[in-house]
């Protein structure tokens, strides 16, 4: 198997950028000797502080989300040609809680998906079903289309730029946990419309990382899935206590 684990923290509305700035200063220390492939995503604010203390080690620096226009009259907005200047590799794209709080569509999230693609990023895609949906049978059909719409004429060649994070809804924040064999008959399903879009090689090639209150205590059991290639992290990536023993599982 060519996969590589890719361990992502995701800073979320977080901190101040003298906390980040300690937390990241923390990380380098302690994960320098890290195997897996790391990642943090701050909040925009502190991203810049973020990036002079990560830049040159083995920890990539992300952004939570982007515009889906490249420049112009977008009020609040952040555009991928900011991002760039200021280091940053990665782009969380239809995380959950812009999904749900902030009503993005799957026609947006591709918009920004192909965008950030273009610009040269590396996305991680984030899929996952609502509570309601898993109980209706739906979680197949859900995490389908977010996979197909979100990945809309995004070429093969750019699929090695592509993460997929699998993050159930309602294990985002709230402690409950998907059991390994849940979240792995959904990964081995993420891996299947993968194939059917991509091919056999890109399929086996693609991280597919599980989020949804990943903890130092259920990180080791999850990885030993055979499809499940890494976490993102919300809650326990905010401390290094926390995020260390996950990140070194
Ligand atoms: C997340 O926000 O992507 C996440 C998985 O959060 P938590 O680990 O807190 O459930």
């Amino acid at each position: 198997m060519s996969r590589h684990y890719y361990i992502a923290g995701n800073w979320k509305m977080h901190n101040t950028r003298t906390q980040s700035a300690e937390l990241a200063q923390s990380l380098v220390s302690q994960l320098k000797d890290g195997t897996h492939k790391y990642l943090v995503a701050p909040t925009f604010t502190n991203i810049e502080t973020v990036s002079a203390i990560i830049e040159g080690t083995n920890i990539r620096l992300g952004a939570q989300n982007c515009a889906p226009e490249e420049q112009g009259a977008h009020t609040g907005e952040v555009s991928v040609l900011q991002l760039k200047d200021l280091g940053v590799q990665t782009i969380i794209l239809g995380h959950s809680e812009r999904r749900h709080i902030y009503k993005e569509d799957d026609a947006l999230i591709n918009k920004k998906v192909k965008l950030a693609l273009k610009h040269g990023f590396e996305v991680i895609l984030c899929i996952g079903e609502l509570l309601e949906e898993r109980e209706a049978g739906k979680v197949e059909e859900v995490c389908e289309r977010q996979t197909v719409k979100g990945l809309e004429g995004v070429a093969v060649s750019d699929l090695g730029n592509v993460v997929i994070a699998y993050e159930p809804v309602w294990a985002i924040g709230t402690g409950k946990t998907a059991t390994p064999q849940d979240a792995e008959a959904v990964h081995a399903f993420v891996r299947k419309v993968i194939t059917r879009l991509y091919g056999e090689d890109a399929a086996s090639k693609i991280i597919i990382q599980y989020g949804g209150s990943v903890k130092p205590d259920n990180v080791s059991a999850l990885m030993a899935m055979e499809n499940i290639d890494g976490a993102l992290v919300g809650g326990a990536s905010l401390k290094a206590e926390t995020f260390i023993p996950i990140a070194k599982f």
